[in-house]
């Protein structure tokens, strides 16, 4: 099949005059995207693919919900765009709905644009509030591309971009697969993992450091899910040097662990969360910093040095309203639980045991990682950390062969689908994904 006019006049356009994010712009061949409904996407060649991917994990809610595009319709022909100063209806409701699924009293939020610059702004929040500097985050993180969220970033994207002048400083999370502690199991993991982070508080100096950032479940860097003690063992680091805890939720929030926000799994509650991705499903660029009573007291009579001209926009924000009334009518997040804990997680596991190109499967909710391996004793990865490889490429073009859209990164194939996915759509790209992975298995050694 070939392109259908108009994607292809799309695609030489884009080639043209489009320049992508993270790419050598010569060697790139996008893939032309027309329309999408639920958790389908069509390409421009007419062909339906399963959004495995939930786009950038975003779409929680699916493609197209009828009621959120109702929702921005209406907002749109009624009022466009307000400036931040003034209050706006949709800003108002959009703010008490997250509000009240935030945990602990994480209850004022600063609307942003996206993820990024959420990070940006709680990160000036912590150094405002603590009169600090440094900044800790993991290796094998994401936090955005924008300054000091990219420095904070513990993947390979950080590398190029920086210029180590931000009091960025990265430790090793827990992450018993690929062991930086020589751990044998999740117990011993979890106690050397804090035991390395309070060792670089006390050697960084605890009085200098203002903020510890953190993804309850690191995404992109492979959904390494943490022990409760874990996160507990980081709240108390926090308390005890008077750090403040933020907790990246940009990924995994809006129902995609099965819960509201990832660290809710752990019953710790953090002193400011950032968010965007799920708030509102990607329908219109969006995201925030929920800040807890403490850290809003310290701009209760001291101005807060920063805003946007955006910070919740209209149409964004109406489309957080409708996206959250969505989630909790149709029990969004209790599917995601469900599917994840009876079809993907089960589905996944039963893959590995018939595939050896499968090192390891974990996840939670519809947050899944299948790290792919040339070799299962010695773990060596099926592309090296940061790069890609001709097997990872074949195993990605036999996945949109068969019909799925995976999230891909190095070596691991994420299966992210929105949150709205049921049994017989998960089951239907589990068995596209077996296929694919006799690709895989013969890379193996
Ligand atoms: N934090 C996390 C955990 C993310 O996953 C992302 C985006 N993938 C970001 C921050 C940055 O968000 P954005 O791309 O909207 O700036």
């Amino acid at each position: 099949m070939t392109l259908s006019e108009e994607a292809a006049r799309a695609y030489e356009l884009d080639r043209r005059h489009v320049f992508h994010s993270w790419s050598a712009q010569a060697t790139l061949t996008p893939t032309v995207l027309t329309a999408a409904q639920g958790c389908y996407v069509w390409d421009g060649e007419g062909n339906r693919l399963l959004d495995f991917s939930s786009m950038m994990v975003n779409t929680n809610i699916g493609h197209q919900h009828p009621k959120v595009v109702a929702a921005i319709q209406e907002q749109a022909a009624t009022l466009c765009t307000v400036a931040p100063s003034f209050v706006n209806a949709a800003r108002s409701e959009a703010a008490r709905l997250i509000s009240e699924r935030t945990p602990g009293d994480l209850d004022m939020i600063f609307f942003t644009n996206g993820g990024a610059d959420a990070v940006e702004h709680a990160v000036r929040m912590a150094r405002l509030h603590t009169g600090r500097y440094k900044v800790l985050s993991r290796y094998r993180s994401y936090h955005g591309g924008t300054e000091t969220a990219v420095n904070l970033t513990g993947d390979p994207r950080r590398w190029p971009n920086d210029h180590g002048n931000t009091g960025t400083v990265h430790f090793f999370g827990p992450f018993l697969y690929r062991s930086e502690f020589h751990a044998t199991d999740e117990a011993q993991e979890t106690e050397r993992a804090l035991a390395h982070l309070e060792r670089t508080i006390e050697m960084e100096g605890p009085a200098t450091i203002a903020a510890i950032i953190l993804e309850p479940v690191p995404g992109t860097a492979g959904i390494m899910v943490p022990t409760r003690e874990y996160l507990r063992g980081v709240r108390a680091l926090c308390d005890k040097h008077g750090i403040v805890f933020i907790a990246d939720e940009v990924m995994a929030g809006f129902g995609r662990t099965g819960k509201w926000f990832a660290i809710d799994n752990f019953d710790v509650v953090p002193d400011l969360m950032t968010f965007a991705k799920g708030v509102n499903s990607g329908y219109v660029p969006l995201g925030g910093v929920a800040i807890n009573a403490a850290i809003a007291a310290t701009f209760a009579h001291r101005p807060y040095p920063g805003g946007l001209t955006y910070s919740g926009h209209p149409l964004a924000t109406a489309a957080a309203v409708a996206t959250i009334n969505v989630m909790a009518q149709e029990r969004i997040v209790e599917n995601a639980a469900e599917i994840g804990a009876k079809v993907i997680g089960p589905g996944l596991r039963e893959l590995a045991q018939r595939h050896r190109s499968i090192g390891e499967v974990r996840g939670l909710g519809v947050f899944w990682a299948v790290e792919l391996v040339r070799d299962r004793a010695t773990r060596e990865p099926l592309a090296p950390y940061g790069g890609t490889s001709p097997a990872m490429t074949e195993v990605v073009a036999a996945c949109r062969a068969g019909g799925i859209l995976p999230f891909v990164n190095f070596n691991r194939l994420h299966v992210v689908p929105p949150c709205v996915i049921t049994e017989a759509e998960a089951k239907e790209g589990l068995a596209i994904l077996d296929q694919a992975l006799t690709v895989a298995d013969a890379h193996t050694v």
